[in-house]
Parts: structure tokens; C-alpha cells; sequence
């Protein structure tokens, strides 16, 4: 209709270039952006070379060595970022709409949220201090006082995921500008525009040319990223497999990783169904189950099971699957046709394998029915691996050791969800837990952008939340003065 035609013009604005050098280039290869929803044509982002990739980290490198920016710049350039996203929320959510598989109001959150991600990177100006060194407590440092602070660690390369093109770019770019570092942005093939146009963003509220670079993709480009000799950070967000390809080809640098997970959600005895089925089906479904945090495994207490499925089964029937620019629809498509299908595989492997399927089950086109599960056997794939869509097995146990035992049982540790009526319960099993959070009475599908985020076990290595980035992407330097 005419809003969707509307709102493709006001994409086809958008920057496709690679950001390097300082100044947009474009090149005669091209890579198509297409909505997942119907194919339709969206955009085209460069296709850049290995060369390209070494003359931007080059461009920055010399960059750092020459200009300074003061930490009160950098904290107003971010503080005017927030305030330029505020003003074009609209446009950005429109840009994640249309490129992602999130709805619009999906997208709207994801814009709210990245406000609040750049105001708090603004605020971690206040983590970049350090200590006097207590020196007379040892005989090396007699006679000598001295101070650590923090330094940028120099040249970030951002590897970026394609379920929240615009704050998991946030969570890295404002961290990492905060701390004084210059960052190499490769947002997600998938989703690269509302990455490209934040960029734009930054540059607009301040941020030096020279600090910024943004490729999307190319023959070699990501190698060529995470092997640069002048890169001296890799913060990833991704699946596993992408995760340890990098590690190998990265050598000793540092890296931060942001994984995926499995994550379960365990209800006892005394848990209120009603809120417990209404919490599972937001956290399950949402953004299509394409959320790290999403819940794939629920554990809950035989004596409450039946209910439980009932309350969950109604409540995912109530979902409104279609189109992403309706208001009314609550969940849109995978991110590719592939995603679906590959969903279908391993729903229909667990039915084969004995279990049952109360609603859902079915795909058209990228579009799968939210999903919900029993009777899955122990070693299938949609409780053991990262499903990535809209499933989710219901389990029962009679123990709450036999719960706590099998939510651990698993290869991944991100988040868990905890419901009880019993505080001294829910403290029990969240000490228990293996895994970055427990959220009591809501579901592994809580993240505030302040907190240390990030998992144990496979789900990744150090901690995002933007002050925590922040100690992640600086180093402490000491100096040490030699007293007369
Ligand atoms: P992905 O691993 O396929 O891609 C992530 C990024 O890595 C993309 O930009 C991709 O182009 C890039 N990439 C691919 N191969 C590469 C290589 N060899 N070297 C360097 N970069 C390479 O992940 P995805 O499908 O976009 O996202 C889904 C995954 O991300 C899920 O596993 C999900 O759990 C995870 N995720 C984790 C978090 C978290 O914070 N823990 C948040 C969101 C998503």
C-alpha cells in the first residue's frame, strides 16, 4: 500500500557505502538487501576488499596516534547521539522493520532501548578513573608512590548479529567511543543498513571521522577484520560456530563474545500458572524466538503441568502471526526462508522422536507458527542446541534438584528464570544456576542494558552492560614515581 511504498523511499535514502577514510565510498560490487518478509528489494551496501578493510583500521590507527579527544567530547558527542535518536526514532524504527524480521512495535522498543544505551555510555565517562597504588605494603615500592588509570585498549572490531541491528551495534559503539578507542564496525549482512545509518548517526552528533569505520561485506572482509595486526580487540555477538572461527583466525588477540543459549525457565509448586504461562509465551515468541535470551526449555512442576500446558497453549493460539508494519501483528517472520525451514527440520526430527506438538508446527514462506512442545525426548535438538525461533518444549519434574540438574545440563549458561511464591526458594536455586543471571519471577528473557551481561560455558567470555564494557575495553596503566 502507499505507507509501505512511503516508507521504502525513506529508506532508499539511506547510506549503502562503507564508511572509510573518514568520508562514505561506494563500490561497483554491490550485495542486495531484501525484506525477509516478501523479498522485496531494500537497498544495496558495498561489497568491499581485504584492502579496503586494511586502509580503514590504517586511516584510524594514525588517527589515534595524532588527535586527541578529550573524555568531555566524547561524553557530549554520545549525549547528542541519544538526543538525535530521540528525535529520529520513528526513521530508525522504520529502517529495523523493514530490513529485520522485528515487528514495528518490536522495532519501537528496540529504538527506546538504544536511547537509553547511549545515554548510559555517556554516563560510563565516570568508570574511566583509577587508584593510588598502595606501594609502602610491599618492599618493591619503597620509596615510590604512584596511580593507575585507564587507557583505551586502541582499535575495537564490532561483529554484530542480525536480531537487534541497532542496540547490540549500540552496546559496543558507545562503550568502546567512551573509553577513547577507535572501532571497525561489521554489522550483520542481513540487517547492515540500520548499522550504516547509525553510523551516520554518530558522525552527525560529533563523533571524529576518524574514529569510525563501518564495512558490511565482501570476499575476505571478515578475516581480513579479525586478523588485522593493528586490531587490538574483537568484541563479538553471534552464534557459537561464527564465534570459534574467529577465535582461530584471531590468534592470541583479545576477544569478547556474546553467544547464544538454550535457556530455561523453571516453575515450582507454588508458582501462580496464570503469570508464569503469560511470562513463557512473551519470552518464547518474542522477535520470533530470535533472541539470545529467548526460553526454549520450561521446567515445570508435575503437579501443576497440565494447567500450566493449557495456560501456554491458550496463550500462544491469542497470537497474531503477519505482517511486521501491522500494529496488531505480534510476531513477524524469521530472519530467511532457510531459518524457517531449518526450524521445520528440527520440530518434526523431535516429533518423529515422540514428541508431541500442541499448536503450532507449521511454515509458510519465513513465517512458523509459534510452537509449543511436550514429550521431548532428551536428546533432541530443540532442548539441547539453540533453536533461534518460535519453540518451546514444557517439561515436568517431581524434584526441584532434578529441575535445577537438568536446566543446568547444557552447554550453554546465559540466563535462567526462576517463579516461586518463595523467596528463600528462589535464592536457593538461582545460587545454584549456572549461568550470567537468574531473573526470579520473569523468565531468562530480561535485560537491562546496565547490568553485566553475558554467559557462562559456551555463551561467551567477558561482560557487556555498558559500564562493564567499558572496563573491558580500557586497560589500567600505572605510573610509578621514584621518590629522592
Ligand atoms: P552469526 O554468527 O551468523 O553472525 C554474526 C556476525 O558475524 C555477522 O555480522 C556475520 O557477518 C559475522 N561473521 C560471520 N562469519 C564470520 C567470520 N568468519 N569472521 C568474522 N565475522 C563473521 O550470528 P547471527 O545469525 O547474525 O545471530 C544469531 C546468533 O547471535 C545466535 O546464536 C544468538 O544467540 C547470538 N546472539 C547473542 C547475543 C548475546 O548478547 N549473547 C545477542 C544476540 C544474538
Amino acid at each position: 500500500g502507499r505507507e509501505t511504498a512511503y516508507r521504502r523511499a525513506r529508506i532508499a535514502n539511506l547510506p549503502g557505502g562503507a564508511f572509510l577514510e573518514g568520508r562514505w565510498e561506494t563500490t561497483e560490487m554491490t550485495v542486495e538487501v531484501r525484506d525477509p518478509e516478501d523479498g522485496v528489494l531494500l537497498g544495496t551496501v558495498c561489497s568491499s576488499s581485504p584492502q579496503d578493510v586494511r586502509r580503514a583500521v590504517a586511516f584510524i590507527h594514525r588517527h589515534l596516534m595524532e588527535d586527541d579527544w578529550a573524555l568531555r567530547d566524547r561524553r557530549e558527542a554520545l549525549e547528542r547521539a541519544a538526543a538525535l535518536l530521540a528525535d529520529q526514532a520513528g526513521r530508525f524504527a522504520e529502517i529495523i522493520a523493514a530490513e529485520s524480521s522485528k515487528t514495528i512495535t518490536e522495532a519501537d522498543r528496540e529504538v527506546r532501548r538504544c536511547i537509553e544505551t547511549l545515554r548510559l555510555s555517556a554516563a560510563a565517562s565516570s568508570e574511566l578513573v583509577g587508584e593510588t597504588l598502595g606501594f609502602d605494603d610491599s618492599m618493591a615500592g619503597a620509596n615510590k608512590i604512584g596511580w593507575f588509570n585507564r587507557k583505551p585498549v586502541g582499535i575495537i572490531a564490532a561483529i554484530t548479529p542480525f536480531n537487534d541491528p541497532l542496540n547490540l551495534v549500540a552496546h559496543k559503539l558507545g562503550p568502546a567511543l567512551i573509553g577513547g578507542n577507535g572501532v571497525v564496525l561489521k554489522p550483520s549482512g542481513r540487517t547492515p543498513l540500520t548499522g550504516l545509518a547509525f553510523v551516520q548517526l554518530l558522525l552527525d552528533a560529533g563523533v571524529p571521522a576518524g574514529r569510525l569505520a563501518a564495512i558490511v561485506s565482501g570476499p575476505g572482509v571478515s578475516e581480513a577484520i579479525v586478523t588485522d595486526s593493528q586490531v587490538d580487540l574483537i568484541s563479538f555477538t553471534g552464534g557459537p560456530k561464527t564465534a570459534d572461527r574467529i577465535a582461530a583466525a584471531a590468534g592470541a588477540k583479545k576477544i569478547l563474545s556474546e553467544l547464544g543459549g538454550n535457556n530455561a525457565t523453571i516453575i515450582c509448586a507454588d508458582a501462580e500458572p496464570a503469570k508464569a504461562a503469560e511470562a513463557v509465551v512473551a519470552g518464547a515468541f518474542g522477535v520470533a524466538g530470535q533472541n539470545c535470551l529467548s526460553v526454549q526449555r520450561v521446567y515445570v512442576h508435575i503437579s501443576l503441568f497440565d494447567e500450566f500446558v493449557d495456560r501456554v497453549v491458550t496463550g500462544t493460539r491469542a497470537l497474531r502471526v503477519g505482517a511486521k508494519f501491522d500494529r496488531t501483528t505480534d510476531i513477524g517472520p524469521l530472519i530467511t526462508e532457510a531459518e524457517a525451514r531449518r526450524v521445520e527440520d528440527w520440530v518434526e526430527e523431535a516429533k518423529a522422536a515422540g514428541a508431541t506438538v500442541h499448536v503450532g508446527g507449521q511454515r509458510r514462506g519465513a513465517f512458523y507458527q509459534p510452537t509449543v512442545l511436550t514429550d521431548v525426548p532428551a536428546d533432541a535438538r530443540v532442548i539441547n542446541e539453540e533453536v533461534f525461533g518460535p519453540v518451546v518444549s514444557i517439561l515436568p519434574f517431581i524434584q526441584i534438584s532434578d529441575a535445577i540438574h537438568a536446566a543446568n545440563d547444557s552447554e550453554h549458561g546465559l540466563q535462567a528464570g526462576v517463579f516461586t511464591e518463595s523467596i528463600e526458594l528462589a535464592l536457593a536455586i538461582a545460587d545454584k544456576l549456572h549461568v550470567g543471571a537468574v531473573v526470579i519471577n520473569e523468565t531468562s528473557d530480561v535485560r537491562i542494558d546496565s547490568m553485566p551481561f553475558g554467559g557462562f560455558k559456551k555463551s561467551g567470555v567477558g561482560r557487556e552492560g555498558v559500564k562493564h564494557a567499558v572496563r573491558e575495553m580500557t586497560e589500567p596503566k600505572s605510573t610509578i614515581i621514584k621518590l629522592a
